[in-house]
């Protein structure tokens, strides 16, 4: 006889595939959705409604996610659900492949603490899922108000949250950090006791992208020259969406690049289709200058930290080799990266 599956489990496996896969968001929604409203119901009622075929009577459940829902109540792996892992892990380029190996984890995630969709547990599982030996946790800086960005206390209790789960996770590790504001002065957005806690800085332009480009210089390099910063993130702040469409912020590159390798600092990758920062041209200058660099996923939920691959291929188009790479260090040598600007 063949085993019962958990149709919940096939719904939300799906969402989490099409994500990885940067399918469109409407498609992750509908079985991310399907899978809620199904728990909610519970395993008597769904199979229930299943026999009488009244489950597309419920509202988050439609032709395709009902026929998956049947399926795996059969026993049988959803049609779907099939496709899609044999599909999974189709190869990069093979330079962006082999980037893509040398990854050990990831340095830029949020969380439900601030505009992420996931706890840091299931961030770090999905990390694990993805094969990273550590990922770090960077939650926003408190101007950040539309996204909930974290007060020194909320920052606080965030990192004795991952002191615990480092105690039942490990091996695998969770660092702590942040995606702190550069504010226009090019000053850091929390206190510099608090960032000198975190093992990893990642610094950020989020607003007055439009500053003249001698002024956005000024505040860029000042911000790379702070000892508490080790990662300049998204250096251009564009963002291309299918509703805007926001053009890169102007800055003298030569100068803010000659900065980052100077202080020892690392350019972002940033791996979100929707970012793809820094552009090829500025990633070309930033690998002559001699920075390092961090191919980072940005990921706002679980499957979004599969979108690395975005940011290898680039990255090899723009001549990165891992030793410039710092997640491809191994954790340890992270941190004594990152330990080794308190000293400048
Ligand atoms: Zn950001
Ligand atoms: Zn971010």
């Amino acid at each position: 006889m063949t085993q019962p599956r958990d149709p919940v489990a096939d719904l939300r496996r799906i969402a989490y595939l099409l994500e990885a896969m940067q399918e469109p968001g409407y498609r992750v929604r509908a079985f991310r959705g399907a899978a809620i409203a199904l728990a909610a119901l519970g395993p008597e009622e769904t199979s229930r409604l299943a026999g009488t075929g009244a489950l597309r009577e419920l509202s988050g459940i439609g032709e395709v996610t009902e026929r998956t829902i049947l399926e795996s109540l059969r026993g049988e792996e959803p049609v779907y659900l099939r496709r899609l892992e044999t599909t999974e892990g189709t190869p990069l380029a093979e330079g962006a492949g082999l980037l893509r190996a040398a990854l050990r984890g990831d340095c830029h995630a949020h969380t439900l603490a601030s505009d992420g969709g996931a706890t840091i547990r299931e961030m770090a599982e999905a990390a694990i899922d993805a094969g990273h030996d550590y990922l770090v946790i960077t939650d926003h800086s408190p101007r950040l108000t539309v996204a909930s960005g974290l007060t020194t206390d909320r920052l606080m209790a965030q990192l004795d949250e991952i002191a615990g789960l480092n105690a039942e996770l490990a091996p695998f590790r969770l660092l702590t950090g942040i995606e702190v504001d550069i504010n226009e002065d090019g000053t850091l957005d929390q206190e510099p006791e608090m960032l000198s806690r975190l093992d990893v800085v990642v610094g950020s332009v989020h607003s007055a992208l439009r500053m003249k480009e001698r002024e956005m210089t000024v505040r860029m390099v000042r911000a790379l020259a702070n000892p508490n910063l080790d990662i300049l993130g998204h250096c251009t702040g564009r963002m291309k969406t299918a509703k805007r469409n926001r053009p890169p912020s102007t800055f003298d590159p030569e100068i803010v690049f000659a900065a980052a390798a100077r202080f020892d600092k690392a350019v972002e990758v940033n791996s979100r289709p929707e970012r793809l920062d820094p552009p090829k041209r500025l990633l070309r200058l930033a690998v002559e200058a001699g920075c390092r660099v961090s191919i980072d996923s940005d990921a706002h939920s679980q499957g979004q930290l599969f979108w690395l691959g975005n940011g290898c291929e680039r990255a090899f188009l723009c001549g990165v080799t891992p030793p410039m790479i710092v997640n491809a260090m191994v954790a340890d040598d992270l941190l004594a990266w990152t330990a080794s600007h308190e000293a400048i």
